[in-house]
């Protein structure tokens, strides 16, 4: 598997790299925005890692010139905390997964396996359904029944999906939330899961959905449809 990884800040890059090469992956690295477009156009890479803020050309530019080419490369989306309404603009542009700056190495290298192991993983085989909701445990694709309309969920938003699907009509305390998808020791900031959960109410509505995750006051969220 051939991975590229476009970053600007070199330091970064190389410890990318290196980290992914000891994974075993193939690593090639661009430092500016036109030249990873020019090495993703060759259109060998199975995954892409795609810092936003680049010299030259910015991710955003790069994601929509990868749609035009068809080209089908994962790609993760590396962003300032601050980018918010840039990850929103990956996503409608077709980035699978993001991460967020500073990031560990170790959590960037875990999206990465699961982007790639979806990909090519036959054994897994899941389709969790609730009302008009159909999701494909082995894509992290989710599909409206009625309106056929698909999309692709990050890795952490499908996290928070699939728990919800699992416990369907049920209210959900934010602490079960964070225990489950961010794991109990994990240092969460306490808005996170807002952030989360509205990008994940925003493409509810996208594929036409009447499933809701809905807040109920001082106890937590609740899904319905
Ligand atoms: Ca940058």
């Amino acid at each position: 598997m051939r991975i590229l990884v476009v970053e600007d800040e070199e330091a970064i890059a190389d410890i990318i790299a290196t980290k992914l090469r000891r994974e075993k992956y193939e690593v090639d690295t661009s430092f500016d925005g036109e030249d990873g477009l020019y090495n993703a156009l060759t259109n060998i890479y199975d995954l892409i890692i795609l810092d936003i803020m680049l010299p030259k050309m910015n991710g955003i530019e790069i994601l929509k010139e990868l749609k035009e080419n068809n080209i089908n490369a994962k790609v993760i989306i590396l962003t300032a905390k601050s980018e918010l309404d840039d990850k929103l603009k990956g996503f409608d542009t077709g980035a699978n997964d993001y991460v967020t700056k500073p990031f560990h190495i170790e959590e960037l290298i875990a999206r990465v396996n699961v982007q790639l192991r979806s990909k090519g993983n036959n054994n897994v085989k899941d389709i969790l359904e609730y009302s008009d909701l159909s999701l494909n445990i082995r894509t992290s694709t989710l599909t409206c029944l009625e309106t056929s309309e698909a999309i692709n969920i990050p890795y952490r938003e499908f996290l928070l999906l699939e728990y919800f699907m699992n416990n369907r009509e049920q209210i959900i305390s934010k602490e079960q939330i964070y225990d489950k998808v961010w794991g109990i020791d994990n240092d969460y900031e306490s808005n996170n899961l807002e952030a989360y959960l509205s990008f994940l109410r925003k493409k509810l509505k996208v594929i036409g959905s009447k499933v809701n995750i809905k807040a109920v006051r001082n106890l937590g969220y609740k899904m319905e449809g």
